[in-house]
């Protein structure tokens, strides 16, 4: 059985040809999944009883099993998935005035081992299809009964690591006939995956590119993320040039606060110096603890922190922690019921 969620439009299309099904059912069947939510082809009821029984003896809408939901106050609900290898990721749902964020898991685990993260202490697993991404996203609509307008690929994973299955739901993720959500609403994330980068570079996508940094210098970074080791910040800004030189689009950066880590005026003074001349947004965001060694930095170094940036020219603000009651950090959910 093959899980229909894998396919893109045309591939689906090009299927349907080449099984001799009229290729128009594609645009019906894309309609009652993506949009009408519906997991079973018994109940596509514009498609003959005849075609529904055809498309079953091949395909399924392979949907995760919801091993657990939490919501929050603040309206942030968290989810743990389980795929039918046993394998489970997380997806999280922001709440914001103008936008519903769908935050969304690329692999089961990951393989960077960042020393903050609590995805990269419970090790990596594998890739995850196009389907089985997407799927996360149908799956909070679904429970949620809402329909999802911006997706971030910041849950589990290291989107760059599973390049072509990440783009590939992007598409789906984008098209008109799926989700259509619009691509300056998609955010890839990535902890500095040079190649990707510039692969993405040539990709005809507009999706919006943040850089997980962390922190300025070479020596600090290394400290906290294993693959600076790889792709050092000279290589990782040289990338971003490039991208930013095609894509003639701000990139996004985010970085942690560390109590007295990365969070002092020398170290807004690097990250000024290091940004020069990239045309930037700089999120600052307050450390959700996951156990391990460090420390969220207090509120009001939080804001000396982005105001030294802001003088220096460079758009920057805390971002406001949310689901902070659910461990909606990164991989904790997960955690908890490993
Ligand atoms: N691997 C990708 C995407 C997943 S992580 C990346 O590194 O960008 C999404 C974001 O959450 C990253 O910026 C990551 O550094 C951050 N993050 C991980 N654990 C966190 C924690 N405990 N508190 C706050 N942010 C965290």
């Amino acid at each position: 059985m093959e899980n229909i969620l894998d396919y893109e439009y045309v591939e689906l299309k090009n299927k349907f040809e080449a099984e001799k099904m009229e290729p128009y059912r594609t645009a019906q069947i894309f309609d009652w999944i993506y949009k009408k939510h519906a997991t079973s082809f018994s109940v596509m009821t514009n498609l003959s009883k005849q075609l529904r029984e055809r498309i079953s003896m091949k395909f399924v809408v392979n949907m995760p099993e919801l091993v657990k939901k939490t919501s929050s106050s603040d309206g942030t609900v968290k989810f743990l998935w389980k795929y039918s290898d046993g394998n489970t990721v997380e997806s999280v749902i922001l709440r914001y005035p103008d936008r519903l964020t769908g935050c969304i898991s690329s692999q089961v685990g990951c393989p960077l081992n960042c020393a903050f993260c609590a995805t990269g202490m419970s090790g990596y697993v594998r890739n995850l299809t196009s389907g089985e991404i997407l799927s996360q996203i149908l799956g909070m609509e679904i429970s949620e009964s809402e329909k999802i307008n911006n997706v971030v690929f910041m849950g589990m994973g290291e989107p760059m690591l599973n390049y072509d299955e990440v783009i590939r739901a992007i598409h789906v993720i984008t098209d008109p006939k799926a989700f259509k959500i619009s691509q300056r609403r998609v955010s890839i994330s990535t902890a500095g995956i040079v190649d990707g980068i510039l692969k993405l570079s040539k990709e005809p996508l507009d999706v919006i590119l943040s850089i997980s940094l962390h922190a300025p210098t070479d020596d600090k970074r290394s400290t906290i993320m294993p693959i600076n080791k790889r792709y050092n910040l000279n290589d990782l800004i040289e990338a971003i040039n490039i991208y930013q030189k095609v894509k003639d689009r701000r990139v996004t950066f985010e970085y942690i606060l560390f109590d007295k880590f990365n969070d002092s005026l020398d170290d807004a003074q690097k990250l000024v110096t290091l940004l020069k001349g990239i045309k930037c947004n700089v999120n600052l965001i307050r450390y959700n603890d996951t156990g391990s060694a460090f420390k969220k930095t207090p509120m009001d170094r939080a804001e000396i922190f982005e105001k030294f940036l802001k003088d220096n020219g460079i758009e920057s603000v805390i971002r406001a922690e949310k689901g902070a009651d659910i461990a909606a950090a990164c991989g904790q959910l997960r955690r908890q019921t490993l």
